[in-house]
């Protein structure tokens, strides 16, 4: 189902298009018309399933009509963990909101109050705020609740975890009740059953399978190589392997048919199998493929959905996907049935934030390898795994106490590992949060 069949505005397309977002994820998916129809909503997704989209275009639309924030005023109010997550959320609804009117802020701790303040004057119809610091403000009078018309709280658990949950509560007693709530948790510990049980009416309430974590029996590792050389490496891998049945993946179509066209050219019996395909095409390539008559399948993220192979040896990510659980889709196609496998991407420089993301989802960092004769210009810069989440927890905050001092930011203890403040998370706190789950 493409985005607008799901009632999305014509602005919010627009910009879904210029993101090259084509195809709602499962999360959109169900999120986006529980939430348009102004229903609460209870979504379990973790992070990489395009939940970020999933809440921020109903809000989009719903913020589109109505009366301007008044100043200090703020119509939307989205809690996240961590500044990483702030700061990354604030991003996506900007850029899913690039056509409308509507003004995104974002508000964290560990850096000074007072610009944030002075941000928050005119009014804000969207505010993203890690809790500790949107209370700091709350006690300078910096930003006004009333004219609040929806929540998002994002990755509860995790706000759990860092000891968040006495702040959600005084926040949540500030706020009008008469307003869209939207709960989005990766898990469910029973802190956080309560606390959707006080915060959601009737909600809607959705699941979006977890990835799957890839078959032990899969072996995965990724080559470094030049964007442009990608093509020509996968000639050389395919000629100088013995595999039999190898299915490739491509993120767009155009791609997938250039790719089995080059594969062809070079004596290597390739078909491509996306969604411009017809059925027959796709059917009679993959029973091709089944039986072996064909040695390379070319497929898209699209394309692949329910292939079901049996005994697939090998699968190569050309592209790597934008979303990561696709990732681990993709190399649910081989190890099955206890059979071994091996799942190779590859990986050029401008792709490492996607790597970081599938390296967090997985909670390991990929082998990497240089193929001869392709070493390439930009090597991928190193990833790394955050370190285990700080244990939190502290007293609940009180929200007429003085604001906190600025002077006590820690800047660092010398070790050259900063502590972070609990509304900073550790830099990088998705890739914490998800290894946290692990
Ligand atoms: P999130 O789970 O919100 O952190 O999103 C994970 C990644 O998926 C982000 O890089 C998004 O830009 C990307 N993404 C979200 N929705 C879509 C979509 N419908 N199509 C392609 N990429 C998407």
């Amino acid at each position: 189902m493409p985005f607008s069949a799901l009632g999305l505005s014509e602005p919010l397309l627009r910009a879904l298009d210029a993101l090259g977002y084509t195809t709602p994820t499962p999360v959109q998916l169900q999120a986006i018309p529980a939430a348009l129809s102004g229903r609460d909503v209870l979504a379990a997704a973790q992070t990489g399933t395009g939940k970020t989209a999933a809440f921020a275009l109903p809000l989009l639309k719903r913020l589109t009509n109505g009366s301007r924030a008044k100043p200090n005023h703020i119509r939307a109010l989205v809690l996240v963990p961590t500044r990483e997550l702030a700061i990354q959320v604030a991003e996506t609804i900007a850029a899913c909101g690039t056509y409308l009117p509507l003004r995104t802020k974002v508000v964290y701790g560990g850096v000074k109050i007072n610009p944030q303040m002075m941000q928050l004057r005119s009014g804000v119809d969207i505010l993203v705020a890690t809790p500790g610091r949107l209370l700091d403000l709350v006690a300078h009078h910096a930003v006004k609740f009333l004219q609040v018309e929806i929540l998002v709280l994002d990755e509860a658990d995790r706000m759990l975890d860092l000891g968040f949950i006495d702040d959600i509560g005084t926040i949540l007693g500030l706020l009008p009740k008469r307003r869209q709530s939207l709960l989005f948790s990766a898990t469910f510990p029973e802190a956080i059953r309560a606390l959707a049980e006080k915060l959601l009416h009737k909600p809607v309430q959705l699941e979006v399978d977890p990835p799957n974590s890839p078959s032990k029996h899969v072996k995965q590792w990724i080559y470094e190589v030049d964007q442009g050389k990608k093509p020509e490496l996968l000639c050389q891998l395919l000629r100088k392997n013995d595999w039999q049945q190898v299915l490739v993946f491509t993120r767009t179509r155009i791609d997938a048919d250039r790719l089995a066209r080059k594969l062809t050219d070079h004596g290597i019996s390739a078909l491509a199998m996306h969604g411009d395909k017809s059925q027959s095409l796709r059917a009679r390539a993959l029973a091709d493929f089944k039986a072996n008559t064909i040695r390379v399948l070319v497929a898209t993220d699209i394309g692949s959905r329910g292939l079901d192979i049996n005994a697939l040896s090998h699968v190569i990510n050309v592209d790597l996907p934008k979303v990561a659980a696709d990732y681990i889709h993709r190399i649910g196609r081989t190890g099955r049935a206890g059979l071994e496998g091996a799942a190779i991407s590859l990986v050029s420089a401008d792709e490492v934030n996607l790597l970081s993301a599938i390296e967090t989802l997985l909670g390991q960092l990929l082998i990497r390898d240089v193929a001869t004769g392709f070493i390439p210009r930009h090597s991928v810069p190193l990833t790394r795994l955050m370190p285990a989440r700080p244990k939190k927890p502290k007293k609940p905050k009180q929200v007429q106490a003085p604001a906190r001092s600025e002077n006590l930011q820690p800047a660092g203890d010398g070790s050259g590992h900063r502590k972070p403040r609990k509304d900073e998370g550790q830099g990088g706190g998705r890739r914490q949060q998800r290894n946290s789950k692990k």
